[in-house]
């Protein structure tokens, strides 16, 4: 994975035919971007992404993926399967799963155990909710949930994560964290790796910032240190919003 990323999360909102549609215009306008973009669908629409992106510069990846390896668990999808249709990434502990589906940071850790066997990248998705910061527990409940969906893997394991910082608050809700929250947010999970690998590991590591990111915002994200890039999800939705959103973080826009 390159350093410089910008991954769409476009949730349960696009059938096939949508995501065919999408990536008709999405990826001739992000053709010439030299930096990893990557868009994660529905299961459903994965099979389009596998035809569409053949020979493009455009990863695609699930929203999510089962703990388990295989067997009687009705409904699920395995890294096996995932890996099979040529998933090259996973989204993993999203804050939606986390509230709607009670994801625990133990079931987190093996879903990220199992896209390891199958060489699938997971992003982990990890952040405070509004009321955890205004009790200044941000940094606890980063610690937390890093110090558990990472237990037991291994330095050069990290190369197939990444690690998305989502605060809830400003996920879907136009609210963004202001560029000082975001880099103090990055320099602590930075720090955490380094306590729990070393330097190397903490320098690194991808991380992105996700919450609320628009084509006429991520100007004001662009020089925090350290920062690797962006997790889209609203904004993913529309192919010329969002490639505009990736050119201008490339710096081909004139957008102001
Ligand atoms: C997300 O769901 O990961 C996300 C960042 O959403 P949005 O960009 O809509 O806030």
């Amino acid at each position: 994975m390159q350093n410089k990323v910008i991954i769409g999360n476009q949730k349960m909102n696009v059938t096939a035919g949508q995501t065919r549609k999408f990536l008709n215009v999405f990826v001739p306008a992000v053709e010439h971007i030299n930096y990893q973009i990557g868009i994660c669908v529905p299961y459903t629409s994965l099979a389009v992404c596998k035809r569409a992106l053949k020979d493009t510069n455009v990863i695609f990846g699930a929203q999510n993926v089962s703990e388990f390896e295989r067997g009687a668990y009705t409904g699920e999808v395995s890294s096996e399967m995932l890996a099979d249709i040529g998933c090259k990434m996973t989204l993993v502990g999203h804050s939606e799963r986390r509230k709607y589906f009670s994801e625990q940071n133990s079931q987190i850790n093996n879903k990220i155990k199992q896209n390891l066997r199958y060489n699938i990248v997971s992003v982990l998705c990890i952040g405070e909710s509004k009321r955890e910061r205004t009790a200044g527990q941000t940094q606890n409940i980063l610690c937390k949930q890093l110090d558990e969906c990472l237990s037991g893997l291994y330095e050069n394991e990290l190369d197939n994560i990444i690690i998305a910082y989502e605060p809830i608050w400003a996920i879907g809700t136009g609210q963004t964290a202001t560029a000082k929250q975001i880099e103090e947010a990055v320099d602590y999970i930075r720090k955490e790796i380094s306590r729990l690998y070393n330097d190397k590991a903490s320098k690194n590591i991808i991380v992105l910032y996700g919450g609320s990111v628009k084509p006429d915002n991520v100007k004001s994200f662009m020089g925090i240190k350290n920062l690797n890039g962006f997790l889209v999800g609203g904004v993913s939705l529309d192919a010329k919003a969002f490639s505009e959103l990736i050119q201008v973080y490339a710096g081909k826009s004139n957008k102001k």
